[in-house]
């Protein structure tokens, strides 16, 4: 295997559902977990005879994303019928969007290898309605319609990712901007995003460049599903092809199942081509047409992105990349924080409360750091005190901790458990005396000025930080030790 060298190629696509009150083409509600068909009326049931009419905050939430994505809106697009044969598809036909998709020709940009950014181009994401889902009990299957109708996102991008990494930076960058737009919850757990990625490997042997062929993986629903499956088609696609030898030719391209047990893909089968699905205008609506006003009121909605604020951190307020991303890893956070700083907070004060002992709470809890039940202002007067030296670092940890589980306010919580920090220079100098009294040999270290002097000054402020049980002001405490030791 020394003279192979391979890359792997990945596309991804993704549906993503969109947080609409309704359906996509009927009034419907939307659910999750609801008593099977009770969400469901003669239009998302496919009835012949009953008209679909088009939600028009589905096509905003579609453009907001098309917008976010750097993406080119249409002013002009229709829907067209794509046709299945399945049980959860009782119209026998999917509406979607075929060839004048409403958003193309955009990028996203990911964090990628050493900090840089890396640009995935977006080819298109129009807008189509879900299946309903097949329930396969012991010796019957049942059909549940109250997903069918269901707004669905699908963005689709070139084949432009590299790695099993890129491909999840990718998915998670994209769940944070759908999020920040406020289009749609994208809950794993509940079905709002799935992945479909197609892979396949770039392969140079002997001087020889041969491709094998793309397999697409279906109905991803979870980040590490998605990097496991790249993962595991990238070796498999190597072994068959070191084996057989075989390529990419017309035709054998081919779909894939996770077997998330086994965690490997299972052949599905031979893709079909665009003509298979018989796409065609749908008759019963009207094509959907958009002026550059709508589209400027749609954009003028836009928020700040999340790598935009994450930028933002690091340069304004001299953040590290890993805390900026912490704070912006969703809205509420990033939110929280911004107010924090608009109140007065010291930015890598109020930065360290929330990443350190905030995330911490916040994982502890299954949370976001904004829902911990403390608020901004509270955050402010913590990191303030820090900051004057009311409390040290490490009770303000203990502090931040107790405003999670009561309203009180820091003051309070401080002043309560006795965790205000000693800045009397004179109760501080008894200390300190008591402390040189006792240990002489640290002092004369200490004084010696040789090898042993920073860690005998180090010992003996311990010394005084213990006595005080941490509430000591070091600062304070270093200067009247210095004047003591000479
Ligand atoms: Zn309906
Ligand atoms: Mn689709």
């Amino acid at each position: 295997m020394s003279d192979v060298k391979y890359k792997v190629i990945v596309g991804l696509e993704i549906h993503v559902q969109l947080a609409t009150r309704t359906k996509m083409f009927c009034g419907c509600a939307l659910s999750f977990g609801e008593e099977p068909n009770s969400r469901v009326c003669p239009v998302c049931m496919g009835m012949p005879g009953s008209l679909p009419v088009m939600n028009k905050k589905a096509v905003e939430y579609s453009i907001l994303a098309g917008l976010a994505l750097n993406c080119r809106i249409a002013g002009f697009t229709k829907w067209d019928r794509k046709s299945y044969y399945y049980p959860d598809l009782p119209k026998n036909y999917q509406i979607s969007q075929y060839d004048l998709p409403l958003c193309s020709d955009g990028f996203i940009e990911v964090g990628g290898e050493g900090g840089k950014l890396k640009r995935i181009r977006i080819r298109r994401a129009h807008l189509e309605e879900d299946a309903g889902k097949n329930m396969h009990t012991a010796g019957f299957s049942q059909v549940d319609l109250n997903r069918a109708g269901t707004p669905l996102l699908e963005i689709v991008t070139e084949p432009d990712m590299n790695s099993a990494a890129e491909v999840r930076s990718l998915a998670v960058e994209l769940q944070r901007i759908v999020r920040y737009l406020g289009i749609s919850e994208a809950n794993m757990q509940q079905g709002h995003t799935r992945f479909e990625p197609n892979i396949n490997l770039v392969i140079e042997k002997g001087g020889q460049e041969y491709k094998t062929a793309i397999v697409e993986v279906k109905n991803l629903n979870s980040f590490k599903a998605l990097e496991r499956s790249v993962e595991y088609e990238t070796a498999r696609q190597l072994d068959d092809f070191m084996e057989t030898g075989r390529t990419m030719q017309m035709g054998n391209k081919s779909t894939r199942g996770w077997d998330d047990v086994n965690q490997v893909t299972v052949l599905q089968r031979e893709k079909e081509e665009a003509h298979d699905y018989r796409y065609f205008p749908d008759p019963d609506l009207v094509p959907v047409q958009m002026s550059e006003a709508d589209i400027e009121r749609i954009k003028a909605s836009l928020c700040e992105l999340p790598l935009q604020r994450q930028a933002r951190y690091i340069t304004e307020f001299n953040l590290s990349d890993y805390d900026a991303g912490v704070l912006t890893a969703d809205r509420a956070t990033s939110d929280f924080f911004d107010e924090a700083i608009a109140a007065g907070g010291v930015p890598k004060r109020v930065c360290n409360l929330l990443t350190q002992t905030g995330l911490r709470l916040a994982n502890e809890k299954g949370c976001g750091i904004a829902e911990l039940g403390f608020s901004s202002g509270a955050v402010v007067e913590l990191s303030k005190m820090v900051e004057n030296g009311t409390v040290n670092a490490s009770v303000a940890s203990t502090i931040l901790e107790e405003m999670a589980k009561s309203d009180k306010s820091p003051q309070e919580i401080a002043e309560e458990l006795n965790l205000l920090q000693k800045s009397d220079a004179g109760e501080l100098e008894l200390i300190v005396d008591e402390v040189i009294a006792a240990n002489t040999q640290a002092v004369e270290d200490a004084k010696s000025g040789g090898k042993k002097t920073k860690k005998a000054q180090g010992f003996l402020l311990g010394q005084v930080m213990q006595k005080t049980k941490g509430q000591a002001n070091p600062k304070i405490v270093s200067e009247i030790m210095a004047k003591k030791l000479g």
